[in-house]
C-alpha cells in the first residue's frame, strides 16, 4: 500500500478505530487520502481547520426497521440507512441500494464516495447513500411495492427538495422509484417533484436519466481515447454486469462503433463474438427479469460461462459495471496480458486497490467511477433544474447537456492531475478536484 502524507496517517488510524468491521468504507477512504498528500502539503489550511476529519465523519446516518408483510401473509424486518453525508455543496444527493450486502459499511462507503462524485461534476449537490438489505430477487410487484411503501413512511420526514434528494442504484429503478414518490406524495400531501429523481417521464422525470450512467461512461471513455488520438470505432469492449449502468453503456458503444463481446449477471458470463444482442439482455433482465444464462438459447454462436471471471475474455477495453471489487488482482493481470488499455469504471469501486495499482504499473489508462460514471447523478441534478422551473427538456438537449458535463469531469481530472503532480493519473485528479470544491465551501462555513 501507498504511504500516506504523515499528516493524514493520524486520520486513517482513527477511522480504522472509529469505524470497526466497515471493510469498503476503509478503502474509499484509504484512496482518497492517498491522492491528498500533495493538497495538504500545498494547502496548510485545510488541516488547521480539520476540514479532513470533518469530512470522514457523515453529517447524519439514520438507521430503521422496515417491517412489512409478504404475499403468504408472513411479516418480515429489513433494516433501512440513509447516511447524508455531506452538504457543503447542496442538498444530500445519492441513491437507495435495495440488495442483501447493504450494511451501514457499505452505504458509508457509497456515500463517502458520491461527495467527491457529486462535487466533480461542477453541479450543486451534496453526498448521501442509502438502502436496505431487502432482496428483490423473487418477489412479487405487490411485495416490492407495500416493501417501498413502509420503507417511505420513515425516510420521507428526512427528504426534501433542499435537504436530501434519493434516487435509484443496485435493485432500485423505475418501478420501485414508482412506488418510493408514490408513498411521498400520499403520506405529504405534496407533489414535490424535486424530491426524488429517477422519476418516470410522465411524473416529472428527465429524458436521459434512464440512459445516463451508461451513456455518461461511455463518453468518458470517448474522451479518454480520443486524449491519445484515438476513437470506439472498431474497439472490443467488455462490459461485466447487464443492469441499468451496463445496458445503457453497450447500448452507446455499439452506436459510437465498438463492439460489446461480453456481459454478465451474478451467476456467470456470455461472450457472443457477433455483439451483444441488446434487445435480447433487456428483454431477459427488464422484461422476464430473468438470468443472462437464458442468453445463448435465443442466440446460436453465444456462449454462457457459469464459473470462471468474464476478464478472461480478450478485448481494448474494459468497463466493470456490476458491482464493488468485481476486478480484482488477478483480473487486472488477465486483461493486461490479453492487450486491454483502458479500464473505466461504470459501478462504484469495482476494481480493488490490488488492480488499481497493477494498471497503473503497467501503463494502462483506469478512470476511477467518480468520475467516469458521474454521469447518472449529473443528469439527477438536471432532473431537479427542470423541476425547480417546472419544465421537461428533450432528449437531445438533454443528452448534450450529459455529454458537456462529461468533457468537465474529465478535463477537471486531468488538469488537477497535472497541478498536483500525477500528470495522466484520472485517480488523483477526481479525487483531488472533487475534494477541493467540498474542502473550500466547508473552510467558507467554519466549524458547522
Ligand atoms: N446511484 C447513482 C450513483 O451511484 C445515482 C445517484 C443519484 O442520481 O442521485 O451515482
Amino acid at each position: 500500500m501507498p504511504e500516506l502524507h504523515d499528516s493524514l496517517s493520524p486520520l486513517f488510524d482513527e477511522l480504522l478505530a472509529r469505524n470497526p468491521g466497515e471493510r469498503e468504507f476503509h478503502q474509499a477512504a484509504r484512496e482518497v487520502l492517498e491522492s491528498l498528500g500533495p493538497v495538504v502539503a500545498m494547502h496548510p489550511e485545510y488541516a488547521d481547520a480539520e476540514v479532513l476529519r470533518m469530512l470522514c465523519e457523515p453529517e447524519r446516518q439514520i438507521i430503521f426497521r422496515i417491517p412489512w408483510v409478504d404475499d403468504r401473509g408472513r411479516v418480515q424486518v429489513n433494516r433501512g440507512f440513509r447516511v447524508e453525508f455531506n452538504s457543503a455543496l447542496g442538498p444530500y444527493k445519492g441513491g437507495l441500494r435495495f440488495h442483501p450486502s447493504v450494511n451501514l459499511g457499505i452505504v458509508k462507503f457509497l456515500g463517502f464516495e458520491q461527495i467527491f462524485k457529486n462535487a466533480l461534476t461542477g453541479l450543486p449537490i451534496g453526498g448521501a447513500k442509502g438502502g436496505s438489505d431487502f432482496d428483490p430477487k423473487g418477489r412479487s410487484d405487490a411485495e416490492v411495492m407495500r416493501f417501498c411503501q413502509s420503507l417511505m413512511t420513515e425516510l420521507y420526514r428526512h427528504m426534501g427538495e433542499y435537504t436530501d434528494v434519493p434516487a435509484g442504484d443496485i435493485g432500485v429503478g423505475g418501478r420501485e422509484l414508482g412506488y418510493l414518490f408514490g408513498q411521498y406524495k400520499r403520506i405529504t400531501n405534496r407533489y414535490e417533484s424535486g424530491t426524488l429523481t429517477g422519476k418516470g417521464l410522465s411524473w416529472g422525470g428527465s429524458q436521459v436519466r434512464t440512459e445516463a450512467t451508461g451513456y455518461g461512461l461511455v463518453f468518458f471513455v470517448q474522451e479518454m481515447l480520443a486524449a491519445q488520438g484515438g476513437s470506439l470505432d472498431g474497439m472490443r469492449v467488455v462490459v461485466s454486469g447487464s443492469g441499468n449502468v451496463a445496458i445503457h453503456a453497450i447500448e452507446k458503444i455499439t452506436q459510437l462503433g465498438g463492439t460489446v463481446v461480453a456481459c454478465s449477471d451474478s451467476g456467470g458470463y456470455v461472450v457472443d463474438d457477433q455483439g451483444i444482442d441488446l434487445d435480447l439482455v433487456k428483454e431477459i433482465k427488464n422484461g422476464r427479469r430473468g438470468r443472462i444464462s437464458e442468453y445463448p438459447e435465443a442466440r446460436p454462436g453465444s456462449r454462457y460461462i457459469a464459473d470462471g471471471s468474464i476478464w478472461d475474455v480478450a478485448c481494448d477495453v474494459a468497463l466493470p459495471c456490476a458491482t464493488q471489487n468485481e476486478l480484482d488482482e488477478a483480473s487486472a493481470g488477465a486483461l493486461i496480458r490479453n492487450g486491454c488499455t483502458v479500464v473505466a469504471e461504470g459501478a462504484n469501486m469495482p476494481c480493488t486497490p490490488g488492480a488499481i495499482r497493477l494498471f497503473a504499473e503497467h501503463g494502462l489508462r483506469f478512470a476511477p467511477g467518480k468520475a467516469a460514471n458521474a454521469g447518472g447523478v449529473a443528469t439527477s441534478a438536471l432532473e431537479m433544474q427542470q423541476n425547480a422551473s417546472r419544465d421537461a427538456w428533450p432528449f437531445d438537449y438533454t443528452e448534450a447537456r450529459l455529454a458537456g458535463i462529461m468533457r468537465g469531469v474529465h478535463e477537471r481530472c486531468l488538469t488537477t492531475a497535472e497541478t498536483y503532480g500525477s500528470p495522466g493519473s484520472y485517480v488523483a485528479g477526481a479525487n483531488i478536484a472533487g475534494f477541493t470544491r467540498v474542502a473550500d465551501a466547508m473552510l467558507a462555513f467554519g466549524v458547522v
